[in-house]
């Protein structure tokens, strides 16, 4: 079967059901930690499975011989990641999986962020286990999910001075995982994946300008006066180092993927982010 780990995350939810529609139910799993976020899912004939990165015998039987599993990457910093997505790796190893995917970072992003995505891949390269590493660019919804603030203060306030980004939305990443899970030949290959077009925080504001029918700047400052900003909002300071870091990683050009392997997986041009813009506004 088709296992997906992360199933009740924002982008996991995008995968089950972009693989409801290709294959039939009973092919799929969705692993969670709390089964009553999958509920729904249930009730719908998706094997739920409960298994916890943190938690290894969780693990033990869960997968199959033959299997094609997408390894989600957790959202717990401060948990070691990297021996969190080893407890998978090890258990799709001992089944014998037929192919595991992972949901990486971009290859050229150097930012402390991608520090554990590296160590995964390591881990999974190690395995031997048949891969594929989807390294995923950045998400639209990154932007578009936190407007509040930018339409308060009409600016976006970013550290990534005229830095682009090839972001796209979670359900073009969904798509892209999709095609490699139910299709053929991707063993052993790494994608770098990021939406068709990059563009600038100034082009953001505008975009955003034009939507709105207001002023909104783009305000560029230091990631040291960003960390400040976002410690002073009530983030987190180390959290906070982590954002401002992405920034610079962006000002350098880090976040620009132009190898086109996401439309080419997804079979369609990425979501335009103005219309991220627009379904954001919308709600
Ligand atoms: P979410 O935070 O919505 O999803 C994370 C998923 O990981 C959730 O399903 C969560 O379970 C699961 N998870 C976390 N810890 C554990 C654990 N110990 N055991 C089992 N499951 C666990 O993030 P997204 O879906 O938006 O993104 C997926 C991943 O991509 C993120 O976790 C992060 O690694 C990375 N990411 C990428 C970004 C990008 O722009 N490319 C931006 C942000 C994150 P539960 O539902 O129970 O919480």
């Amino acid at each position: 079967s088709i296992v997906v780990t992360g199933a009740s995350g924002k982008l996991g939810r995008h995968v089950v059901e972009q693989l409801l529609e290709k294959v039939p139910t009973g092919q799929v799993t969705a692993v969670v930690r709390s089964p009553e976020k999958a509920a729904g899912l249930a009730e719908r004939g998706v094997r739920v499975a409960v298994a916890d990165y943190n938690a290894p015998e969780t693990f033990d039987g869960l997968f199959a011989a033959g299997d094609k599993v997408l390894l989600i990457s957790g959202n717990e910093f401060d948990k070691g990641r990297v021996r969190q997505h080893s407890v998978v790796i090890d258990a799709a190893k001992a089944a014998g999986v037929a192919l595991l995917a992972y949901t990486s970072a971009p290859g050229s992003l150097t930012a402390a962020l991608a520090d554990d995505h590296r160590g995964t891949e390591r881990a999974l390269l190690d395995s031997g286990v048949p891969y594929v590493l989807l390294r995923n660019g950045w998400y639209h919804e990154n932007y578009t999910e936190n407007l509040a603030p930018v339409l308060e203060h009409g600016a976006v306030v970013a550290a990534a001075g005229e830095g682009r980004v090839s972001s796209a939305s979670r359900a073009d990443y969904a798509a892209a995982a999709v095609a490699v899970l139910t299709g053929e030949g991707h063993e052993n290959t790494t994608y770098e994946l990021g939406g068709d077009e990059a563009w600038s925080f100034a082009e953001y504001a505008a975009e955003l300008s034009r939507q709105t029918g207001r002023e909104i700047v783009y305000n560029p400052v230091t990631p040291e006066a960003l960390t400040g900003i976002l410690a002073g909002a009530g983030v987190p300071e180390p959290v906070a180092a982590v954002f401002a870091g992405v920034d610079a990683a962006i000002a350098k050009g880090e976040l620009v993927v132009d190898s086109g392997d996401l439309s080419r997986l997804a079979g369609r041009p990425t979501t335009p982010l103005a219309e991220a813009v627009a379904a954001a506004l919308k709600d």
